[in-house]
């Protein structure tokens, strides 16, 4: 008799499903995965409905992996249904780990998003700004568009999650290393992140100076970029300080500077607030006068996209206050 294969779901909240193409991208592995368990659950894959979710037995998937943030009431819903159906959840990706990029939406209310999205940008062609409405009719058929919540928020702030894998998407060798642990029955302890305990700096090949000092901050796609040496001694803001290793150094080594997506260490609270530190420790006070010191740090074009790029909603400062129409 052949052995009871395990069940394994893979849902999604608020996210833009390149978690999913991420797990695709196993390729050959994916075959091997897919006849050694039962998938009951990929809405993003397969013709999945929510009821087909909620019909589900109790605590009767082995492991559910959940994408993207909890933006809205419907992903609210989707994760509490997922938490009463596993055993276990695997926060999967920057999104359910800390927010994501999506989290830098704590900085404004749903009613300036959808203008952005849907009136603003030079691309959008919408003469008569038309935007989604909570409730519209369609043929006959009442839509309704789930609830956006005011702040949005990482997975483990609604549910408990017992892994974590960061990375946006996370790097292949990580979802590796979960399906290989999945498949094996050898997972980590619960509460395991699949990343290393060090900072991006301690893989970096980089050259870094002892001595470095910033006296000028300058901007990825403007500069002529030394391959060889770091990006901070060159000027450049890269978040390798401030960010856990285990992407193996992916854009450092494509010559771009690490924007934070694994997100902090273990013992760091707060990702934006741990690289503001270590930026303050290397302007050039000592050769810099104050108005020097200003002008530097007005060179740093949008510092809480920049420092809170993955990291906004599971930070200290969370979200921003709007009082709208002030
Ligand atoms: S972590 Fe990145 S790839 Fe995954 S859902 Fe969020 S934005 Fe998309
Ligand atoms: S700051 Fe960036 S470039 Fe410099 S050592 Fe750290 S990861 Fe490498
Ligand atoms: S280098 Fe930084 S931004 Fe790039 S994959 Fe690694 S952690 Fe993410």
């Amino acid at each position: 008799m052949s052995a009871k294969k395990l069940k394994v779901a893979i849902a999604l909240g608020s996210s833009c499903a390149g978690c999913d193409v991420a797990i695709v991208d196993l390729g050959e592995k994916l075959l091997e995965v897919f006849d050694r368990v039962d998938i009951v659950y990929w809405p993003t894959a397969f013709d999945y409905k929510l009821e087909d979710l909620k019909a589900l037995e109790d605590g009767s998937i082995d492991y559910a992996l959940f994408d993207g943030a909890i933006g809205t009431s419907e992903d609210r819903e989707i994760a509490e249904l997922l938490r009463e159906k596993s055993k276990n959840l695997v926060a999967f990706g920057a999104c359910a780990c800390f927010g994501g990029l999506i989290g830098l939406a704590n900085l404004t209310v749903a009613r300036e998003l959808l203008e952005t999205v849907y009136v603003r940008t030079i691309s959008t062609d919408n003469p008569n700004k038309v935007i989604p409405q909570p409730k519209s009719d369609v043929n006959g058929l009442t839509l309704t568009l789930p609830e956006k919540l005011d702040t949005l928020l990482p997975l483990s702030d609604v549910v408990e999650v017992d892994y974590f894998v960061p990375g946006c998407p996370p790097e292949s060798e990580l979802v590796e290393k979960l399906f290989t642990g999945i498949l094996t029955g050898e997972m980590p302890p619960k509460g395991y992140t699949f990343a290393e305990e060090h900072t991006l700096c301690e893989d970096c090949p980089r050259a870094k100076s002892e001595t470095r000092k910033i006296l000028e901050v300058k901007r990825r796609h403007l500069t002529k970029v030394d391959p060889e040496k770091c990006f901070l001694d060159q000027g450049i803001l890269c978040m390798g300080p401030a960010t856990r290793a285990g992407c193996g150094a992916k854009c450092i080594k494509a010559n771009m500077p690490c924007r934070g997506c694994m997100g902090p260490t273990a013992n760091v609270r707060d990702q934006g607030a741990k690289f503001l530190s270590a930026i303050a420790s290397i302007l050039g006070e000592d050769t810099a006068s104050e108005e020097e010191l200003a002008k530097i740090v007005d060179q740093i074009v949008d510092p809480v996209g920049s420092f809170y790029r993955f990291t906004l909603p599971s930070s200290i400062l969370k979200r921003k206050v709007v009082r709208e129409g002030a």
